[in-house]
């Protein structure tokens, strides 16, 4: 399929917001501005948006035997959910990350980059969580894991919570730090449950880090006992830090995220966490997640920026055309609508929200590919 024209939709310019009644046109997998001759499929999208390819800057993918049950099949939450990037938020360390290539690159159509973690996840045998001795951390391997696979490497992870870093806390934060300092890329900073201090994590962070699950409900959060932001979060927005919503079972809060907007707190990226045990319930998948943004109010455009533009920025894919429609150098885009319709929607604490419209997702476009959805999502 050397020639492809989506028409019949408005197309989203998430750099101006301007919506544009035009078709969108690709040959030899890229978009360009016009056809040269007919199209050999035509995509007919009446009534609905077309965005670039949905980014989702936290997921768990890597499917592999090391890692048991908890990981999904990229395909299933990206291209079968009408997202065109998938990034995998650390679910590998040193020890097993060159399995990555093998295992998701070369077996699904989704595009998949990846954050490694400072930890070893996916190590038998493993006890008291995966970043919480001295011995799990691999500064060394993280580093060195960037020369061998530096095209799709955009990041080091770290999770800063009791259940996974133990009483190493901090110093696991720390090691993450120095090796995303080391390869000068971003690292992205799960926050969750005391130990460590989320005052104390967020420190660390410079301008480009991310932090993810930044909205959860749980104590010890960015909103301090009084319900005011706590200044380390404060400052570390201020610092250019990148907010990330990172959905996931336990990780997003309708008040607290309603509440932290309320107090000027930006939110840069809306991403899932998608992994087996919330995407029958919780996070469900990108849309849904994208759904509950427009429960609280935000405009169409700016929550598609936040699945666009604004995470290809944060982990520099932007430069390969990824979250935007530039012809000659974009090869993905989202086609999707909102549907009337009633739902209830669940956060991660137990509230619900209900809207009378979601946002449905009916194919991707690959580069020469179009993946329309079997199913809705
Ligand atoms: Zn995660």
């Amino acid at each position: 399929m050397g020639k492809i024209a989506v028409t019949g939709a408005r197309v989203i310019d998430v750099t101006t917001g301007e919506l544009q009644a035009r078709s969108l046109y690709l040959a030899d997998g890229q978009v360009v501005e016009a056809l040269d001759g007919v199209a050999d499929r035509e995509v007919d999208a009446s009534g609905c948006f077309i965005a670039p390819g949905f980014i989702d800057l936290h997921t768990h993918v890597f499917n592999h035997e090391l890692f048991g049950k908890g990981r999904l099949p990229a395909d299933r939450i990206g291209v079968g959910q009408g997202v065109a990037v998938v990034v995998d938020a650390g679910s590998s360390g040193a020890p097993t990350i060159d399995a990555f290539p093998e295992t998701v690159l070369a077996t699904q159509a989704t595009r998949v980059f990846a954050f490694i973690n400072i930890g070893s996840p996916g190590l038998p045998g493993l006890g008291g969580g995966h970043a919480s001795r001295p011995e799990l951390c691999d500064l060394e391997g993280v580093v060195e894991a960037f020369d061998r696979h530096g095209d799709w490497l955009v990041g080091v992870k770290v999770l800063a919570s009791q259940s996974h870093t133990g009483s190493f806390g901090l110093e696991a934060v720390k090691l993450a730090r120095k090796a995303a300092e080391l390869v000068n890329k971003p690292l992205m900073l799960h926050v969750g449950n005391a130990p460590p201090l989320i005052d104390d994590v967020l420190d660390l962070l410079r301008q480009g880090d991310i932090v993810t699950h930044t909205y959860h409900g749980k104590v010890g959060g960015v909103l301090g006992y009084l319900d005011r932001i706590i200044p380390a979060f404060k400052e570390a927005v201020a610092r250019g830090v990148i907010v990330d919503l990172g959905h996931g079972r336990s990780s997003f809060s309708f008040r607290v995220c309603e509440e932290a907007l309320a107090q000027g707190m930006p939110l840069d990226c809306i991403s899932s966490d998608l992994h087996q045990g919330n995407v029958d319930r919780y996070a469900v998948s990108l849309a849904r997640t994208m759904t509950k943004l427009r429960a609280m109010g935000m405009p169409l455009v700016d929550v598609v920026r936040r699945v666009t533009c604004n995470p290809a920025r944060a982990i520099d894919i932007d430069r390969h055309g990824f979250g935007s429609l530039t012809a000659g150098k974009s090869t993905t885009a989202t086609i999707f609508r909102e549907r009337e319709g009633e739902i209830r929607l669940e956060d991660a604490t137990g509230e619900s929200r209900t809207i009378d419209r979601f946002i449905e997702p009916l194919g991707v476009v690959m580069g020469d590919d179009y993946y329309p959805l079997s199913e809705p999502v």
